[in-house]
């Protein structure tokens, strides 16, 4: 395993770019290298062990991946009492990005950004780690085009095969709850890399809508927001649900169809639509693999992907956090205007 050096390199500081469950990311600059990088500061609370154990497990996860579409770690840093991750800097988030609606994405780049993401989920998949909290804000963009996959914090190792004849017994309160699938919001403990893929083809839909597409406000009226577009579940289609644990306590007491052709055949190719129905299966064990999306036709057909030239013409960098307060800065003025 590569070793990452923990060293006392001085970086001058630029601005915030993140605010998250962790703490504090920065935007700095490297004072004797000059490269732009980020800097994720852990949250200080040290563990008996002497090193947060999450934060453990997120370097750990990191140091042993190495994929294009995956963030890299450069390295960890000590700066005044405070442990950083320290990364290349990435210019935009795509939660940041589908926020600004004037940035527009044609068709080919939507492909492109696609490809990427299941080009890194598939590495991930393919050594065995479940990102468990895909999102637009943990999707991050640079100025040359490349997408990369990043936060690992809550990213596991899947438990050996073997272990499953005894459930994995995972936790079951993980992933932003609008993205979370429907067999952990049931109360499934042995999910699989298929609440990856679910994630994925939250964000294909976010895409083209430019928002989130289930959004609930707790985890049950997340459940119905995704009853009222995907249907209910059948048996004949998914005939394991019932022996899912809140099954029996969250059954449904309407019946509805899906209405996920209406609400989204007529934005997308028929192909694109396909592969959005594969990646959003209810049922976990027939949603698409990422390999196997990877496959799909609709990247053969036309347009065929193509470079994110829309990068080229963004004014300013758009992470989560500075859209947030863009967004907050408009309702303030708009309140100020009310008062006159
Ligand atoms: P958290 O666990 O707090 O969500 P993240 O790793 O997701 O931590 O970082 C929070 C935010 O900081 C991200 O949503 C992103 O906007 C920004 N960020 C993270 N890493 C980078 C990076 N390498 N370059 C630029 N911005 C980043
Ligand atoms: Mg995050």
């Amino acid at each position: 395993m590569k070793r990452v050096e923990v060293k006392g390199s001085m970086h001058e500081r630029m601005q915030q770019v993140g605010e998250g469950t962790y703490g504090k990311v920065y935007k700095a600059r490297n004072v004797t290298t000059g490269e732009v990088v980020a800097l994720k500061r852990l949250r200080l609370e040290i563990e008996r062990e002497g090193f947060p154990i999450t934060a453990n497990r997120e370097i750990g996860l990191l140091q042993s991946f190495q994929h294009q579409n995956i963030v890299g770690l450069n390295e960890m840093m000590i700066e005044k009492n405070s442990v950083y991750m320290v990364f290349p800097y990435m210019n935009h988030d795509l939660s940041g990005i589908l926020q600004q609606t004037n940035i527009i994405i044609n068709d080919g780049e939507k492909k492109n950004i696609i490809r990427q993401l299941l080009s890194g989920i598939d590495y991930l998949h393919k050594k065995q780690v479940i990102h468990r909290d895909i999102k637009g804000s943990n999707i991050l963009l640079n100025n040359e085009g490349i997408v990369k996959i990043t936060d690992f914090g809550l990213a596991r190792k899947m438990k050996n095969i073997d272990e499953r004849v005894q459930s994995p017994n995972y936790t079951n309160r993980v992933i932003t709850l609008w993205y979370r699938p429907p067999e952990i919001l049931l109360g499934s403990t042995d999910y699989g890399k298929a609440v990856d893929i679910w994630g994925i083809g939250c964000l294909l839909l976010e895409l083209f809508t430019r928002q989130a597409v289930f959004q609930g406000i707790d985890e049950i009226d997340q459940l119905w927001k995704v009853y009222d577009v995907m249907g209910t579940i059948t048996i004949e289609d998914w005939p394991d649900s019932d022996k899912l644990p809140w099954f029996e306590m969250l059954r449904p007491n309407f019946r509805s169809h899906s209405k996920f052709n209406e609400r989204f055949g007529k934005m997308m190719s028929p192909k694109c639509f396909e592969l959005a129905q594969s990646l959003l299966q209810m049922n976990p064990d027939k949603r698409i693999t990422a390999n196997d999306a990877l496959n799909h036709p609709y990247f053969d057909e036309e347009p065929l992907q193509q470079k994110l030239g829309f990068l080229a013409t963004v004014e300013g960098e758009w992470h989560e956090f500075e859209a947030k307060k863009k967004r907050r800065q408009q309702r303030d003025a708009a309140k100020q205007r009310d008062k006159k």
